[in-house]
């Protein structure tokens, strides 16, 4: 149990990433507010459009004309889903941030209870989901199994089921926006900063409109991404198995020699031949590739492009423009 108790907050922020959720705009945003004009808390929305090519934008501009707390940032492309949060935790001025999901699946109700945790003093605060029904089988096996290889690999832990409905302090969230990596796995980042950590159960939703935009391809490459991004265990796979492949070939060559001298030279065994040749060599080429992966990330980072661009932006009434974000803010005008 923490020892802080916390006042209220002077003001929630909530970041939403939008990716073609024309359809679940005006149900999400009458939902939400209802439950936020209910916090006796001076609340922001950050809405961020990551590119849709429908009428998300149209619709969230409506929203903005009618509320002041709403900020909207249009980015120029679709950077995905954990860019486009980071673009919203980038503009998050609230002493405590709640980021979810816009397609009505993270119930709003929730952040009632998630801010009640903040204020007994913990620091973040994770939505888990208390059964993943609305996923089939085959994604409800496969991701255990993530979760299972993850853990197994990574020496940062991270929570199974527990996906980007979080509520975060402040102090997480500079530390988060310290962390400008491309390859972006979120899930790892919060494990990775840490700070004191509770969870509550929430019932997943059904879509409110549409499909998910994360096919079985699509979370196969993050899965495999924040795998990368969060440890070199398979780095160290070849040192392991050539260090036993060397140990063996060792004692084989001792066996052969001591038996040459003793025998002399029977028939020659091509088939030994070509199973270690082509054993050998597969292994080389996968470890090659596998080193080759890492490369391929390193150059990613070392090129140091921005995570993400702003096409448009319109900041809520008030906002205060603290002195780096007043920075990042000109930054990306020059960029555009
Ligand atoms: N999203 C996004 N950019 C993307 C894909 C998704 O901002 O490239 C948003 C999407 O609008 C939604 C959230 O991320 O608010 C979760 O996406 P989705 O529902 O498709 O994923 P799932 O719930 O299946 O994990
Ligand atoms: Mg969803």
């Amino acid at each position: 149990m923490p020892a802080t108790n916390r006042q209220a907050p002077s003001l929630i922020s909530v970041v939403l990433p939008f990716y073609n959720e024309a359809a679940s705009v005006d149900a999400l945003m009458t939902r939400l507010l209802e439950v936020l004009d209910h916090q006796p808390v001076p609340y922001e929305l950050i809405c961020v459009d990551d590119g849709s090519g429908d009428e998300t934008w149209l619709q969230l501009s409506a929203w903005r004309e009618k509320n002041d707390a709403v900020t909207l940032i249009g980015l120029s492309r679709n950077f995905g889903k954990e860019i486009a949060i980071t673009a919203g935790l980038d503009a998050a001025e609230g002493d405590c941030t709640v980021i979810m999901d816009s397609d009505l699946q993270h119930p709003p109700e929730v952040i009632g209870e998630m801010l009640a945790k903040w204020k007994e003093g913990f620091d973040v605060v994770t939505g888990v989901r208390r059964d993943r029904a609305t996923d089939g089988l085959a994604r409800r096996a496969l991701s255990k199994l993530f979760y299972r290889a993850f853990n197994a690999l990574s020496p940062t832990p991270i929570t199974p089921d527990a996906g980007d409905f979080r509520l975060l302090d402040r102090k997480v969230v500079d530390a988060i926006r310290r962390m400008r990596e491309r390859a972006r796995f979120m899930k790892g980042i919060y494990g990775w900063v840490g700070f004191k950590n509770t969870a509550i159960p929430f019932d997943v939703e059904e879509r409110a409109h549409g499909r998910s935009s994360f096919s079985p391809f699509r979370l196969f490459a993050l899965a495999f991404d924040g795998i990368l991004s969060f440890s070199t265990a398979p780095l160290r796979l070849a040192m392991y198995v050539g260090g036993i492949i060397a140990l063996l070939a060792i004692a084989l060559g001792s066996y052969y020699l001591v038996r040459t001298v003793i025998y002399g030279i029977d028939v020659p065994g091509y088939a030994s031949i070509i199973v270690s040749t082509l054993a050998l060599s597969g292994f080389t080429m996968l470890q090659i590739g596998v080193t080759g992966l890492y490369l391929g990330r390193i150059y990613d980072e070392v090129k140091a492009r921005p995570l993400y661009l702003v096409r448009e932006m319109v900041l809520r009434e008030g906002a205060h423009a603290g002195a780096d974000r007043a920075a990042t803010v000109r930054h990306l005008k020059t960029l555009v």
